[in-house]
């Protein structure tokens, strides 16, 4: 499933490749993906230009000319593949091999002027796209009650105190897992932060030291600007539209490393794996603390 830096190296792709761009025409192959297309409302695109590429939590928004947004949520397995004018294949993404067409999988085909085509594939059809009018993507039901990105200026101490008051009983890891809380974080960030700020997965929020929580916030950037960096974290096969390939998984402290040695200098302890609300949790018991 593709996490925050997937979706951000995506975005950054199709920035890149697409942006300022004109759709002039829509395939609909496959209505029913997580929200069936309204094949009618898209056609809509059709003569408008990207003015801007963005994301938002895990969805890409390509901001249109017409104050309407295309919404993309990539689901488990959705990708966006460019197709330009040469014919030449772009991948945009880094979780799958994008080398090989699967045509099977291919729901909406979207073409563009410079005979430029993107490709929406997706085989087990979580993903949706939807269209949206820019002013009220804030307050649409995919975003209203999204919390601060992990990057922005709001997450900061005194917005975690705050929800720490809100939600004592709860484990700091379900906290983290919470897009209310922080939008964009997923099981395989969380387990390396919490890795990095030795904190156990268990430990309760009301038992958060102040430490705990400048440390779980400076951690949460600094891992995922590291992912954005090598390309995302699930890789297969995968290199972007900059031939980078996804290599971040090779950096892993902790997740999918159960029985291996904790890699913290001096810890002489293996890593477990535990369920926590039914997500598997790596974590050293002894660097990371109640
Ligand atoms: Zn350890």
């Amino acid at each position: 499933m593709p996490e925050l830096p997937e979706v951000e190296v995506v975005k950054k792709s199709l920035k890149k490749r697409i942006n300022k761009l004109k759709f002039t025409n829509v395939s609909i192959i496959n209505k029913k993906l997580r929200y069936e297309i309204d094949k009618r409302y898209i056609k809509k695109i059709i003569g408008r230009n990207i003015n801007n590429i963005k994301r938002r939590s895990k969805n890409i928004i390509f901001n249109l000319d017409n104050g309407e947004s295309i919404i993309f949520h990539l689901g488990m397995t959705g990708k966006l593949t460019i197709i330009d004018g040469k014919k030449k294949i772009i991948k945009t993404s880094f979780y799958y091999d994008q080398d090989k067409l699967d045509e099977k999988h291919d729901h909406v085909i979207f073409f563009m002027n410079r005979g430029v085509k993107l490709i929406y594939n997706d085989v087990r059809k979580f993903g949706y796209i939807k269209i949206i009018k820019t002013n009220n993507i804030n307050q649409s039901n995919h975003f209203s009650k999204l919390g601060p990105e992990p990057f922005a200026n709001s997450l900061n101490i005194e917005y975690f105190k705050k929800i720490k008051k809100k939600r004592q009983n709860i484990k700091i890891k379900d906290l983290l897992m919470d897009q209310k809380f922080i939008a964009g974080l997923g099981n395989i960030y969380v387990n390396e932060i919490l890795f990095l700020s030795k904190i156990n997965p268990k430990k309760k929020v009301r038992n958060l030291r102040k430490k705990d929580m400048v440390n779980i916030i400076k951690f949460s950037r600094s891992v995922l600007k590291k992912a954005i960096k090598f390309g995302g974290s699930s890789i297969k096969d995968f290199s972007s539209s900059d031939g980078k390939s996804g290599k971040f998984q090779l950096f892993f402290n902790v997740y999918g490393k159960h029985g291996k040695n904790c890699s913290r200098r001096g810890c002489r302890a293996t890593i477990q794996r535990v369920k926590i609300s039914n997500r598997s949790t790596f974590f050293c018991n002894l660097c990371q603390k109640y």
